[in-house]
């Protein structure tokens, strides 16, 4: 459904990404998983058109998207944190691209709602970000990204600017709501044990390559080369 074929990416001289690929079935959960600057984000970056990769191609649903625009794609972003539009209130940050694709008043009202009662926050409508706690902006964030019914879900490390404990009660939020839409998905994480907890498949990468591609099971108890085993802590 989601395709990755050869990307490679290059800032200046220095590679980041050395032909990477890919094939993500409909409605999986994926994970990247790797430790920091092995170019997660990068390839993130270039799914959604933030980056044009410097050779290979992205291929969502059999159409080619390598050449387009953000807002010509079909996908839905969460970043980090702190990405809601500090002077809009929770239904208006909801409502944004949905305006931006020109609904009605109306449908755009029962939509917002909609949205809001898939993460429980109907009753923070009138909230700006600031009101909010570190949870609630990630989830108005995931409302935001969801609205316009996107075919692929894009996660940038979500949950690392939370504390541990809303981190894993977020997290299980995430793939539950994930699940009921069957929404295509990739989730960038440095963390091991999120990515084994809510992977379908995961991606551990090293040094701008796929090292190994696999179920959390396979990952976890069959890596196949010395850093998968030492990333995800069974070799020590
Ligand atoms: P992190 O978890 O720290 O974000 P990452 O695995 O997501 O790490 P990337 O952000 O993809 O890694 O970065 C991969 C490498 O590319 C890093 O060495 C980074 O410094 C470099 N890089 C990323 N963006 C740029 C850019 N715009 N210009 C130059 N170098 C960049």
């Amino acid at each position: 459904f989601l395709t990755l074929n050869n990307l490679k990416k290059s800032f200046g001289a220095t590679q980041v990404v050395h032909d990477f690929n890919m094939a993500i079935d409909k409605g999986e959960f994926i994970s990247f998983l790797g430790p920091s600057g092995c170019g997660k984000t990068t390839v993130l970056r270039m799914v959604a058109g933030f980056e044009t990769p410097s050779a290979g191609s992205i291929v969502v649903d059999g159409k080619d998207q390598t050449n387009l625009k953000p807002n010509q794609r079909n996908i839905g972003m969460v970043f980090q944190a702190y990405a809601l539009f500090p002077n809009m209130n929770v239904f208006d940050n909801v409502a944004f691209g949905l305006k931006i694709s020109g609904m009605s008043k109306a449908d755009i009202g029962t939509r917002v709602k909609e949205m809001l009662a898939l993460i429980h926050l109907e009753h923070l409508a009138e909230r700006y970000p600031y009101q909010l706690s570190g949870g609630q902006q990630q989830r108005v964030a995931l409302a935001r990204a969801l609205a316009p019914k996107p075919q692929v879900l894009l996660l940038d490390e979500p949950l690392s600017a939370l504390d541990a404990k809303i981190r894993v009660s977020l997290r299980e939020e995430i793939r539950q709501i994930q699940q009921k839409l069957g929404i295509t998905t990739v989730f960038v994480t440095h963390d091991q044990e999120e990515a084994l907890s809510i992977s379908d498949r995961i991606v551990v990468m090293n040094a701008g390559k796929a090292d190994q591609i696999g179920t959390p099971f396979e990952i976890y108890n069959r890596p196949t080369t010395r850093f998968v085993a030492s990333f995800v802590g069974t070799l020590n």
